[in-house]
């Protein structure tokens, strides 16, 4: 068993007896449950419109190479700048050549897993910058030195009463104020950050290829601030962001929206196609957009495995799986939690190493309904789980439990011999592992074949 894999068990174990934990969680998810299906109101045909969204992230991923090349074309054009980066060093060192040819010790930052997938903050703070996250949710984890714990939601696992002790034990505010009083504080506290920062960095929801723009959704106006307000504009975004044009955006943006919290659209949808022209009053001087690699090459050659990178990331699928809403965000100890990021962690690190994520399910298939794009999530886990079989990733004693198993299976007449008794000891036995987290298996007194002849009398 692999170190990540034992520290997952660990946690997972914690958090799935931690009935708070599960009670803020339902609690925040149950509010996201009863919006959605008013915002899927919206469209005439929400299947469709799925489907059509599918269809369009398959072209656009399938000509990828053609359609970020179509992007930097136009990008270029009008003054901005393309960085390739095939890792998370690569790109760490381009953001920090920048940063110093900038003289920059502040930068504020908007959202961004990408930038989280890299490592961003903990490499500038090494290098003495300040990075300052914007969005609310965020800046509340940033204060709490923990990662995001979810991908649209980061403190979803926090109650109004946390945040309020947090920002009383942080900021020396008043431990009783509301919501509305916390944001407040919040928001002072970031404005003067867009003043001083010399460089804003922000991800990108949507490379959209024919006008060599990005899409930047968000729902409070940082994103917007830190792309405008600061010199220097960088967007770090990874290479399957790519839509192939600027209509596409009629579809993805209500899509995104609704599955991602339920809204009709999201409040800001930001379009930023390079620097301030000639002319402009607004917008940065130097624009520069990070095309980050990191394993999704690897993925694109897996025909499998390439479904997943359609994802547009709007955390559907967290939200209604059942492991996820025991577990939490933070037991995965990865960038990308829950269904997606049980499929895509494996391929983007390594799959001995990762691959138990994609053992953590249940198959329900509850994330395939959900998926905004129609992702096939749970085949695809099953697909890791395949290829990590195929790498030799299984033990002498499971390989042999399943041949026997299987030649039992194939054999009626073996399926019918062996008492209850007998089944239950031998299977919560042998599968020990199984019976570790879950109830022993209780077979039934009679036989399938007695059950299936009674059925039909
Ligand atoms: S896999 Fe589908 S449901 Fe999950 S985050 Fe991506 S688009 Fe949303």
């Amino acid at each position: 068993m692999s170190e990540t894999s034992e520290t997952f068990i660990e946690k997972s174990t914690l958090k799935a007896n931690d009935l708070e934990h599960r009670r803020k969680i339902n609690y925040n998810i149950g509010k996201y449950n009863a919006v959605v299906p008013v915002g899927k109101q919206q469209f005439n045909n929400v299947g469709l419109a799925r489907e059509r969204a599918k269809n369009l992230k398959w072209k656009a991923i399938e000509t990828l190479d053609e359609h970020l090349q179509e992007f930097e074309a136009a990008f270029t054009k009008r003054g901005g700048k393309v960085i390739w980066a095939e890792d998370a060093k690569q790109a760490l060192d381009e953001i920090l050549a920048i940063c110093k040819e900038k003289n920059c010790k502040t930068i504020v930052k908007s959202k961004s897993m990408v930038t989280e997938e890299i490592k961003l903050n903990d490499f500038l703070e090494e290098n003495n910058i300040e990075s300052v996250e914007t969005d609310l949710g965020e800046y509340i984890q940033q204060l709490d030195n923990e990662p995001p714990y979810h991908i649209v939601t980061p403190a979803m696992h926090k109650s109004k009463e946390d945040v309020a002790k947090l920002f009383h034990e942080k900021l020396n505010t008043d431990i009783n104020l509301t919501p509305e009083e916390l944001t407040l504080v919040a928001r002072e506290k970031l404005r003067q950050k867009y003043t001083e920062a010399e460089i804003g960095i922000t991800g990108a929801n949507f490379i959209i290829a024919d006008t060599g723009a990005i899409a930047v959704t968000e729902n409070e106006g940082n994103a917007r601030l830190s792309c405008a307000f600061p010199k220097t504009h960088i967007a770090i975004t990874g290479i399957e962001k790519v839509i192939p044009s600027l209509s596409d955006l009629s579809l993805f943006w209500p899509l995104l929206a609704t599955y991602g919290t339920g809204q009709q659209l999201t409040v800001y949808n930001t379009i930023v196609a390079g620097p301030k022209q000639p002319g402009e009053v607004d917008g940065p001087e130097e624009m520069y957009v990070i095309l980050l690699d990191n394993g999704r090459t690897n993925i694109l050659a897996n025909e499998k495995l390439r479904e997943s990178l359609y994802c547009i990331r709007c955390g559907a699928c967290l939200n209604a799986c059942p492991v996820y809403k025991n577990i939490g965000g933070h037991s995965y100890e990865a960038t990308y939690s829950g269904p997606i990021g049980a499929v895509i962690t494996p391929q983007l690190k390594n799959l001995g190493e990762w691959k138990h994520l994609s053992y953590a399910s249940s198959l329900c298939g509850n994330c395939t309904e959900v998926c905004a794009v129609k992702i096939n999530l749970h085949e695809l886990l099953l697909e890791n789980r395949h290829d990590a079989v195929k790498e030799g990733d299984a033990s002498w004693g499971e390989k042999i439990a399943w041949k026997v198993w299987k030649q039992s299976s194939l054999s009626r007449m073996l399926m019918n011999r062996g008492n209850k008794r007998i089944k239950n000891w031998l299977v919560n036995k042998v599968f020990k592992g199984w019976t570790a987290h879950r109830g022993d298996l209780d077979f039934s007194s009679r036989t399938f074949n007695e059950l299936w002849k009674e059925k039909r009398k």
